[in-house]
C-alpha cells in the first residue's frame, strides 16, 4: 500500500531533499506552504505535479503554522502515516530580532502540530525537527545525554518543542521522535546561515561582481554535514519500531575561518584579502562549539555521513558559481539546482 506523508517546512532545505527522496520511495507526499505575495516554492518546483495530471504523488496544501484549526483540519483530511515537522523560523540572529514569533511558530507550533494529530484521532509517526543549537554552551561533543543549555531565543524554542515530542511519546503513547541535527548545509541552504553567505560571496567575487564578504565571528565552530544525506536519517528514524531521540552529526568540526578558506581556495582565491568583519552579524550570546557524536545513529539505524565539511565547501562553491553564471547568461534557473 501506498504510505503517505506530511512535510511543514516542505519549501525550505530540508523540505526539499526529504519530498524528492519519500516521493523516489513512493510516497505520496503532502507539503504545507505559505501563502506569499510572489512564488515561494522554488526549491520544489521541480517535483510539484498539476494537480490536473492523473497520477499526482504531491499536494500542496496552504497554511500556517500560527493556525491550529488550519493543521487539525489538515490532519483529519490528509491521515498521513508519517509527519515531518521541519517548518520552523529557523534562523537564530533572526530569532534575537524575533524572539515573540520564534516562540511562537518555532516552540508553539510543535505543539499546535502534535495536539492535531491528537485531536484527529490519526495513528501517526511524528518527526521533530531538534537541533543542536539546543546544546548551546554545554561543551562538545553533544550526544543524546548531554544537558541543553540553549544561547538564543531559537534554541530555547527548540528545547520547548524537544521536551513537547518526549511529553506526547510518554503521555500519548505517540510514535513520536526528536532528530537533534547538528548543522547541515547544502546548495540549497539559506542564502543568510554562514555557509550559503559565503559560498555565494565567493561565486560573486571570482566574478569580478564584488571585492569584499563581511561576516561576524569567524571562531565559532560547527560540526557541518550534506542536508541530502540528513533526511536519510530523518527518514530511518520513522521506520524505527518505537519513537526516540537521536544525534545526527559528522563528528568532525571546524571554525567559520577553515570554511572561509577551504571555499575560497576552491575559487583559488585568498579569504584574507576578501573577508572583513562587521559586528552586526554577531549575537548577542554565541554558541562557541557544537561537535556532535552520531554513535547511536550509526548503532541504531546504520546511517554514516559521506560528505565531511571541506567536500561540503567544494560543491557549494561549485553549485554556486554555475547557478551565478547560469544567472548571468539568462538561463532561467531556480534556487540551487
Ligand atoms: P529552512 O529555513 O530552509 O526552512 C524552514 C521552513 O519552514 C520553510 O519551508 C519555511 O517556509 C517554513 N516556515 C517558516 N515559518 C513558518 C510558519 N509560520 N508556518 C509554516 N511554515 C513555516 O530550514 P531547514 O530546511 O534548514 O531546516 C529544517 C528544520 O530543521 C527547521 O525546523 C530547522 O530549525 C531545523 N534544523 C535545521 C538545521 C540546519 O542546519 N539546517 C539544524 C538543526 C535543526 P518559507 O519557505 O515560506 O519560508
Ligand atoms: P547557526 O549555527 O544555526 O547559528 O548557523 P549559522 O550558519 O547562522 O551560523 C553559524 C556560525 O557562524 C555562528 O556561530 C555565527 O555566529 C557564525 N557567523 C559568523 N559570521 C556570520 C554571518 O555573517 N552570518 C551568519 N549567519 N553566521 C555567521
Amino acid at each position: 500500500m501506498t504510505k503517505s506523508a506530511l512535510i511543514t517546512g516542505v519549501t525550505g532545505q530540508d523540505g526539499s531533499y526529504l519530498a524528492e527522496l519519500l516521493l523516489e520511495k513512493g510516497y505520496e507526499v503532502h507539503g504545507i506552504i505559505r501563502r506569499a505575495s510572489t512564488f515561494n516554492t522554488d526549491r520544489i518546483d521541480h517535483i510539484y505535479q498539476d494537480p490536473h495530471d492523473s497520477d499526482v504523488h504531491m499536494v500542496l496544501h496552504h497554511g500556517d503554522l500560527s493556525d491550529a484549526t488550519m493543521l487539525v483540519n489538515l490532519m483529519r483530511d490528509v491521515q498521513p502515516d508519517e509527519v515531518y515537522h521541519l517548518g520552523a523560523q529557523s534562523h537564530v540572529k533572526v530569532s534575537f530580532e524575533m524572539p515573540e514569533y520564534t516562540g511562537d511558530v518555532t516552540g508553539l507550533g510543535t505543539i499546535r502540530l502534535l495536539e492535531a494529530i491528537r485531536a484527529s484521532g490519526v495513528a501517526t509517526r511524528f518527526y521533530q525537527a531538534s537541533s543542536s543549537e539546543m546544546f548551546g554552551s554545554t561543551p562538545p561533543p553533544q550526544n543524546e545525554d548531554t544537558p541543553f543549555h540553549p544561547r538564543s531565543p531559537y534554541g530555547a524554542a527548540k528545547v520547548y518543542a524537544y521536551w513537547a515530542t518526549v511529553n506526547y511519546r510518554e503521555a500519548y503513547g505517540m510514535h513520536a521522535t526528536n532528530g537533534i541535527l547538528f548543522n547541515h548545509e547544502s546548495p540549497r541552504r539559506g542564502e543568510t546561515f554562514v555557509t550559503r553567505k559565503i559560498t555565494r560571496g565567493v561565486a560573486r567575487i571570482a566574478a569580478g561582481l564584488q571585492d569584499y564578504l563581511y561576516l561576524g565571528n569567524l571562531d565559532a565552530v560547527r560540526d557541518w554535514g550534506y542536508a541530502k544525506e540528513y533526511v536519510e536519517a530523518q527518514w530511518l528514524m520513522l521506520q524505527q519500531e518505537q519513537g526516540d531521540d537521536y544525534v545526527v552529526a559528522t563528528g568532525k568540526a571546524a571554525t567559520v575561518r577553515d570554511f572561509c578558506e577551504a571555499a575560497f581556495s576552491r575559487a583559488d582565491l585568498d579569504w584574507e584579502k576578501h573577508v572583513r568583519t562587521d559586528q552586526r552579524y554577531e549575537r548577542p550570546s554565541e554558541v562557541d562549539a557544537l561537535i556532535g557524536d552520531p554513535a547511536k545513529c550509526r548503532e541504531r539505524l546504520g546511517w554514516e555521513p559521506k560528505t565531511d565539511w571541506r567536500a561540503l565547501a567544494d560543491l557549494m562553491v561549485d553549485a554556486d558559481r554555475q547557478l551565478l553564471e547560469d544567472q548571468l547568461s539568462g538561463k532561467h534557473v531556480r534556487n540551487g539546482r
